[in-house]
């Protein structure tokens, strides 16, 4: 019997590969590369004969077409790593069988409890077989659910040569969570027109769209003098960035917005008496709304300023990335593939927006077109993550049907 999904998973989250933002070395952290190697020995097994790990800590590998027409080659993508938020050394998985519903307390910390109040899909896990930590570590299910889905797809469409498929690319990363997950990506080596990241959330959920995102820094130069003979003079640059801060909207700031609402929403300010810098975010799923916001921003600085006369200000925008809806729709194609395959395999297509980036949002934007499928992860990044082992089940069942599909629509 080949391993099943929970069996892969399993063997995966118990190995440490947290990525560290704070280094500077490729990939950030070196552990994250002892997953790598035993993923490629089990892709050979599987008969996988051009898998191997690269330099760079990447996994390139190949499930070979068995059709003569040609088909698009699509990629399936997952990461390596975990996030630095909470520890990953030291997973101990837990499953819980037929879950009868309720709250769930893990016994490696009493204070650890994941709640079906904050976890309201925890209603529609009723008799499923529900994995979570001891309560003293995070899971690691973002995203070694999609390595392990993607793995026993490609065991599945291995072992069963009666389904027809055309050439499909594997690509499993390092450093997502750190925000270089694909800086050293080869994508003329990896030779995929479409790809799909297994990294979502809620079974039958596809997501297009993500954030557009720019980051703004606001510098004052304000009139420094001797506090003791200030009177008239002085103009504090701390003030002045407090008096800016003071004005950001209140109703389009992350704490008050959802859904496709964008925001504005400072993230460190720095300064002395003549010189201070406040650092914002700007999200927004349309550039016409980032413009807006980033206007509205300055239009308050304008509007502080003239309190200070003897003092100035800069005003830099800096793009960090961009919603991939735009080149997502550029190919329809990607999406009603993906959405076919979520129904053939038994469940209610949602398509969603994430309120961030992705991988595949910067992928897309480098040409390779990358929406983002459920993985069945929850709580991401927490000691109460959780997954089921249903859910799992279904994303491959997904990776499985979106092979047919293109194939058969090509
Ligand atoms: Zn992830």
């Amino acid at each position: 019997m080949p391993d099943t999904v929970t069996d892969r998973f399993l063997r995966y989250v118990v190995i440490d590969t947290q990525s560290d933002p704070k280094s500077a070395t490729q990939p950030s952290t070196e552990k994250q590369k002892n997953l790598g190697r035993l993923l490629v020995e089990e892709l050979l097994a599987i008969g996988l004969l051009d898998a191997h790990l690269d330099e760079y800590g990447y996994i390139y590998a190949t499930i070979p077409s068995n059709v003569d027409k040609p088909v698009p080659v699509i990629c399936f993508c997952s990461h390596m790593d975990t996030a630095p938020d909470f520890t990953g050394t030291n997973v101990k998985p837990q499953m819980i069988r037929a879950y009868a519903g309720g709250d769930i307390q893990l016994w490696g910390d009493s204070q650890q409890i994941i709640r079906v109040s904050d976890n309201p899909a925890l209603r529609d896990q009723i008799g499923n077989d529900i994995i979570t930590t001891d309560g003293t570590t995070l899971l690691g299910a973002d995203d070694k659910a999609g390595l392990a889905e993607i793995m026993t797809a490609a065991q599945f469409l291995v072992d069963n040569p009666d389904i027809k498929h055309g050439t499909i690319k594997i690509l499993f990363t390092v450093d997502e969570e750190v925000g270089r997950g694909v800086d050293k990506v080869d994508l003329r080596k990896l030779g995929a027109q479409f790809a799909y990241t297994m990294d979502g959330e809620t079974a039958g959920h596809i997501e297009d769209e993500t954030f557009s995102a720019d980051g703004v820094d606001i510098t004052i130069q304000g009139v420094a003098i001797h506090p003791g003979f200030a009177k008239g003079k002085m103009e504090n640059a701390i003030k002045i960035a407090g008096a800016i801060i003071d004005r950001l909207p209140k109703h389009i700031a992350p704490e008050t917005t959802s859904g496709k609402e964008g925001f504005i929403h400072p993230t460190g300010v720095t300064g002395s008496m003549e010189k201070a810098t406040i650092s914002l975010i700007v999200r927004d799923f349309d550039d016409e709304g980032l413009d807006a916001k980033e206007a509205m921003i300055e239009a308050i600085v304008q509007d502080v300023m003239p309190d200070y006369p003897g003092s100035s200000y800069t005003f830099e925008v800096k793009q960090q990335y961009r919603n991939m809806k735009v080149v997502l729709d550029r190919h329809p194609e990607i999406m009603e593939n993906a959405v076919e395959a979520i129904r053939r395999a038994g469940m209610e297509p949602v398509r969603g927006s994430i309120r961030g980036g992705t991988d595949g949002s910067r992928l897309s934007f480098m040409g390779l077109p990358c929406p983002n499928i459920f993985a069945g992860g929850h709580a991401f990044h927490s000691p109460l993550e959780w997954i089921s082992r249903q859910d799992m089940e279904k994303a491959v069942q997904t990776i499985v049907e979106l092979a047919k599909v293109w194939e058969e629509r090509s």
